[in-house]
């Protein structure tokens, strides 16, 4: 961040994702209104957060190994071990990372995303989603948008609304990246929630933090006009290239994942 430019305050009043997903994968950079949020949600929830994680890892991977070099990863959460640029740079140590999240946690423990490997290079961006002309246009400075990128919108889109226009955001994206690149994305989803909902528990989660599940066929709508790789738009557990999925045990996850390539 640049000098002068006042610090985002952490609310430390109100739940956010952010905390609550760290809490969820047994980090320490949460509390108590986080804490309290997360442990009123499913077991579910924190199954999911891990194999979303590692859905991660495994795409992120298996993109560095195609040869993508470049990464930017929207939505990067705290920073738990191993990073998205650790992974990445273990397949190509000159690999370069642009990390952006609009958290100031986030933004304060950037640091930690920023011990690149000595040959690549990591960058941070306090930047919304919202706002991808915005984030393209930094990102710029450390990535040659003219070679492929992989794109990661892991486990973030639930929290852009309809109204907000998810769609259209990377659409946004995706037009300015070169061919071959990818896009790497999670998305949460209720299709695959066993038994009956609660709808008033469902209502309590959405008030502090507003998101929108999505079905199926609303997720495989973000990767309209792009090359799905197999095994396609899966439950992340069922996600795999070269290196096999944790088991997910009997547990459902309440995740799609997907990576297509840009024609
Ligand atoms: N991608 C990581 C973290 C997912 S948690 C992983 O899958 O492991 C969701 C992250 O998205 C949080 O860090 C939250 O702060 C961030 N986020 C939510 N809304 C955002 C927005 N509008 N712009 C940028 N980041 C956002």
């Amino acid at each position: 961040m640049a000098s002068g430019v006042p610090k985002p305050q952490v609310d430390t009043s109100r739940p956010h994702s952010a905390r609550v997903y760290d809490y969820l994968l047994g980090g320490k950079d949460n509390y108590l209104v986080d804490q309290q949020l997360a442990d009123l949600l499913p077991d579910l929830v924190a199954h999911t957060a891990r194999q979303n994680r590692a859905f991660m890892h495994r795409a992120v991977a298996w993109s560095a190994r195609t040869g993508i070099d470049q990464f930017l990863d929207v939505g990067t959460g705290i920073p738990t071990q191993p990073n998205l640029h650790q992974i990445a740079q273990g397949v190509d140590p000159a690999a370069r990372v642009v990390y952006v999240d609009n958290d100031p946690i986030v933004l304060r423990h950037a640091e930690a995303l920023l011990v690149s490997s000595p040959e690549g290079r990591t960058d941070y961006l306090h930047a919304d989603v919202r706002d991808p002309a915005a984030i393209l246009e930094r990102a710029g400075e450390l990535l040659d948008l003219d070679r492929p990128v992989a794109l990661s919108l892991v486990a973030l889109l639930h929290f852009v609304l309809d109204e907000e226009d998810p769609y259209g955001i990377v659409r946004t994206f995706l037009d300015a990246l070169a061919p071959g690149s990818h896009l790497v994305l999670s998305h949460a989803t209720m299709d695959t929630f066993p038994g009956p909902v609660d709808h008033e528990q469902e209502r309590m989660y959405r008030s502090n933090i507003p998101n929108q599940m999505r079905t199926r066929a609303e997720v495989e709508r973000f990767f309209d006009g792009l090359d799905l790789v197999e095994p396609g738009v899966v439950t992340p557990a069922e996600w795999f290239k070269d290196t096999p999925a944790p088991d997910a045990g009997d547990l459902p996850v309440l995740l799609y994942a997907g990576v297509a390539r840009l024609p």
